[in-house]
């Protein structure tokens, strides 16, 4: 490694850094400091300096943009770049070229980045077409998805394989991903401060694939999304946003092999889904 790196390279590492922030990442790359990144009272009064000469909003202006839970517990030393004011988060994300699921794979890595690493096999990081213009996402690997490394492989992948052929497609139309990528254990839900740490790299799946629609199974994935507290049955089978993307709440099929009679509801909200994707809605599909 040469000891000095090029002004263009430390402007490009410097924006890139600016774009992980941007996306709440800024936790993951606390190396900056070696690409001229200063902390203390020194970087502080560069900070007024900056905001002052570009008019940038407040650092409180930017942890408003990042997700709560990551505004909320980013570590006490991570330093938050400030932001344009005005600039909408995808505006500038827009601006980094060249994003790939494969380089949010890079990044992700052999991550270490919450305690469900300790119990993992596998990282569950997604599967299907990058072109896919529906995206489900579930809550986060089972035990069998855990052993293979894909997602929604074990009993209610099946169920979630047959819903998805029922609308007419093959799951290698589709993309299927999770909020956390490391199996719980016991397959409890996933904690707070571990969706904080991989939420991010969902954010950034989705950005690259742009779907047309994405289907959030079961509450955990719906949360994680709109940022709510509320329960699922509060905006199931509603057109909602995330981000400018449509999106949909429906029953996690686990929750379906529990109450099968749910399963009525669930394919009213994938026929809404499929009428917004053009596919064609044929009656008493539901088993
Ligand atoms: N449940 C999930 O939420 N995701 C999986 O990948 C499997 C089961």
């Amino acid at each position: 490694m040469p000891d000095h790196i090029a002004t263009t390279l430390q402007q490009k590492l410097n924006e890139r850094l600016k774009f992980y922030d941007d996306l709440g990442l800024g936790p993951f790359y606390r190396q900056r400091h070696s690409f001229g990144t200063q902390t203390g009272s020194t970087e502080e009064s560069n900070l007024q300096k900056q905001k002052a000469a570009a008019k940038i909003s407040p650092v409180q202006a930017v942890t408003s943009r990042v997700p709560n839970a990551v505004a909320s517990s980013a570590p006490a030393k991570s330093v938050v770049l400030p932001v344009i004011a005005g600039s909408r988060l995808f505006e500038a994300a827009n601006k980094i070229a060249g994003e790939t699921l494969l380089k949010i794979r890079e990044d992700l890595g052999e991550c270490t980045r919450c305690k469900l690493h300790k119990g993992r096999n596998k990282i569950v990081f997604g599967d299907g077409s990058v072109k896919a213009k529906l995206v489900f996402v579930g809550e986060g690997p089972g035990a069998d998805e855990d052993k293979q490394g894909l997602p929604f492989v074990g009993r209610a992948g099946k169920l979630l394989t047959q819903m998805i052929e029922a609308m007419g497609l093959q799951r290698s139309d589709v993309y299927i991903c999770n909020v956390v990528k490391c199996r719980p254990p016991d397959n409890r839900q996933p904690e707070k401060d571990e969706v904080t740490a991989c939420s991010p790299f969902l954010f950034r799946q989705l950005d690259v694939l742009q779907p047309k629609v994405i289907v959030c199974l079961g509450g955990t994935a719906a949360q994680t999304l709109l940022q709510t507290n509320r329960g699922i049955s509060h905006f199931r089978g509603e057109w909602l946003d995330f981000r400018g993307y449509k999106m949909m709440a429906t029953y996690h099929p686990a929750y379906l092999l529990r109450n099968p009679a749910a399963k009525g509801e669930v394919w009213k909200d994938l026929q809404k889904v499929m009428g917004e994707l053009g596919l064609e809605i044929k009656k008493n599909k539901a088993k």
